[in-house]
């Protein structure tokens, strides 16, 4: 699997993870599917209600509302964004999240050190997905 995003979507995540940094920052992302690469189109961005360093979580009408205006503008739900100021990559709670989501893509930025990467769980096992970023 292939992640593509904008330079001007990955500046909005940076931005949102040094705001909250060290509280977790989270968003949905929303696109489409081509030829296989899931093209990021619409990232919303979703306050942690939790205000945790650790994990994250959306109010889940703000989530409802996201997954109906995507709905009416013909987006499918690519995957789920959040930062931890910890490495980029899922934390066990994370892992026991990522069971929920089926194959939706994980893309985390550490608000630590700015690395970012992104991952899927296919049948239980984790997969890093190849990150592309297109200048605009
Ligand atoms: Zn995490």
């Amino acid at each position: 699997m292939i992640v593509r995003l904008t330079s001007e979507q990955l500046r909005l995540l940076m931005d949102e993870s040094r705001k909250n940094h060290p509280i977790e920052a989270c968003a949905l992302l929303f696109g489409r599917l081509i030829d296989g690469e899931a093209v990021v189109t619409r990232v919303v961005v979703m306050p942690n209600v939790l205000k945790s360093p650790t994990r994250f979580e959306a109010d889940p009408q703000t989530v409802f509302n996201a997954f109906e205006q995507a709905d009416r503008d013909g987006l499918q739900f690519m995957g789920l964004f959040h930062s931890h100021p910890a490495p980029a990559s899922p934390s066990v709670v994370d892992i026991k999240y990522m069971r929920l989501w089926g194959e939706a893509v994980w893309l985390i930025l550490s608000s630590n050190d700015g690395n970012m990467a992104a991952f899927q769980m296919i049948n239980g096992d984790i997969h890093e997905v190849t990150l592309k970023v297109e200048a605009v």
